[in-house]
């Protein structure tokens, strides 16, 4: 039986569709049409971002319309063709970037496990930031050394590291390291580097 090439394949496709309106696999290229014609992205906003997830720093874009209340909604987020670092494409991480804005399982406020327990509570962001600066205070005066083995002043805090985020602006990563810094965190690292 003679064999038919990827090629012969396109060809024959294309003569069924001229004469049929269908594809030699039944698709109705009519309908076909029509559905891009009614693509959820016609007329949308493209805003051009970054994905968060690391510091490969691929490129998106996320496409957005108006609603009847006039609220931005989001319908796609996508690679972006034109960037240099990934020309379109999206790792599979990436490519759930979507979830992140839409999701209903994302978590959206503070939970807490207290110690010994196996359920998580919902607390308010007071209560959660009141902890983290407790544990923060706590774990510095627990581990904080003024002078090293040899008498050297270091003033450091050994029992915290911090880990920045590859999504961090510049702004944000200054902040952070001074905070860090002036804490006397020495055991700082970036997600760009790991
Ligand atoms: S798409 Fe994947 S590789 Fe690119 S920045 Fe996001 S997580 Fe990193």
């Amino acid at each position: 039986m003679p064999q038919m090439t990827r090629r012969d394949f396109v060809k024959l496709g294309a003569v069924s569709a001229g004469a049929l309106g269908t594809t030699p696999l039944g698709f109705d290229l009519a309908e076909a049409v029509q559905v891009q014609q009614n693509l959820r992205i016609d007329g949308a906003k493209e805003v051009h971002s970054l994905c968060p997830y690391c510091a490969v720093g691929c490129s998106i874009i996320a496409f957005t319309k108006e609603d009847a209340k006039g609220h931005a909604k989001l319908l796609q987020i996508e690679g972006d063709p034109d960037s240099p670092v990934n020309e379109g494409r999206l790792c599979p991480k990436g490519a759930t970037a979507m979830q992140l804005a839409i999701s209903s399982r994302r978590v959206s406020k503070p939970l807490y496990r207290a110690p010994g327990s196996d359920k998580w509570q919902e607390i308010s962001w007071d209560e959660m930031l009141d902890k983290l600066a407790q544990r923060i205070k706590e774990s510095r005066d627990a581990t904080f050394v003024a002078k090293d083995a040899k008498g050297n002043t270091v003033n450091r805090t050994e029992g915290i590291a911090f880990a920045g985020g590859a999504t961090f602006s510049s702004e944000e990563g200054y902040l952070a390291a001074k905070l860090m810094r002036t804490l006397g965190v020495v055991h700082i690292e970036q997600q760009a580097r790991v």
